[in-house]
């Protein structure tokens, strides 16, 4: 029989995940369908549990329920503890796992598919919203010298460096408070792409030789074409959406499926 997947969201019509998983099963032979689920923003529960009793096997979780899927799991693991988020829900005989592999889709982008070492690496996180808790403690994890993370809302910066910070010294900060330092790695984790701004940023954080990783994908943002005219190399979230998608691919079907291909598929699409 096959099993059933999907991306649930508000909204979910634009994901790519369903022909990131398409591809993945193709390529492994796996018998899977996977299709997108549009929750109403007070229904996610509802929604989750009407999936699985009808017998769905898991749930990939997008905006803006990654908290709830959080609270909604009945077991954890510690990527998704820290994180307090879950974008992978399973569905087994003893209830709902809830997983989050965002934190990894980034590092195995950044660190496997741009060739960029984070070891010893200067970092800067704009935002500190859902996607800058997802990613906080895998980045740390690869031994990075610093992290700051600069919002908007300063104090959610200094929220979320609390949480980090037993793990490294870290910084909390807003964006005027940049000036005058400079960084290896600067990743835009907020989601004024979105509404086609960029974080007030000084240019002077680009470090010769700095990559600039927007998480936003699919559209060129204003935060890619300033970090470009500062002279760093620019890449944008595609990859971190397959990797991350694979990482889920292989918690629920127990193999990594390949991911090349298909960044490049989706690449060349659009
Ligand atoms: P949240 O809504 O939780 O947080 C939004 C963040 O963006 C906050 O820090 C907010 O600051 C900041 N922000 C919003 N507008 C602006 C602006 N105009 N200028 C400066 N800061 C701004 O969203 P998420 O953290 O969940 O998602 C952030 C982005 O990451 C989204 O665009 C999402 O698509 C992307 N993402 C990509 C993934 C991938 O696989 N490539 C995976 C997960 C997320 P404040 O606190 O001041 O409001």
């Amino acid at each position: 029989m096959t099993d059933r997947y999907a991306v649930i969201g508000n909204p979910v019509a634009h994901s790519k995940s369903p022909l990131i998983h398409a591809e993945f099963a193709r390529q492994t032979g796996h018998d899977i369908s996977y299709g997108g689920l549009l929750a109403p923003l007070d229904g996610f529960r509802a929604a989750v549990l009407g999936f699985r009793d009808a017998g769905g096997s898991g749930l990939n979780v997008t905006l803006p329920f990654k908290h709830e899927a959080w609270r909604l799991a009945d077991r954890r693991s510690e990527r998704s503890e820290r994180a307090r988020a879950a974008n992978t829900l399973t569905f087994d005989a003893d209830g709902i796992a809830g997983d989050n592999t965002d934190g990894v889709g980034l590092v195995r982008d950044i660190e496997g598919n741009l060739g960029f070492g984070l070891s010893g690496k200067r970092l800067l996180v704009l935002g500190a919203g859902g996607a800058a808790w997802g990613i906080g403690l895998p980045l740390l994890a690869q031994g990075v010298a610093r992290l700051t993370i600069a919002n908007r809302t300063v104090s959610r910066a200094e929220e979320l460096r609390r949480h980090l910070g037993e793990f490294a010294n870290i910084v909390g900060c807003g964006f005027e408070d940049l000036a005058g330092t400079q960084f290896d790695l600067v990743i835009n984790a907020t989601s004024a792409g979105l509404s086609d701004e960029a974080p007030a940023i000084p240019k002077a954080v680009f470090a010769p030789g700095a990559l600039a990783y927007e998480m936003v994908y699919g559209r060129a943002t204003p935060f890619m074409a300033f970090a470009r005219a500062c002279g760093a190399r620019v890449a944008d979230g595609l990859g971190m959406l397959v990797e991350q998608a694979a990482e889920s691919f292989f918690i629920w079907r127990g193999v990594r499926p390949e991911t090349a291909p298909v960044i490049a598929k989706l690449r060349s699409e659009t």
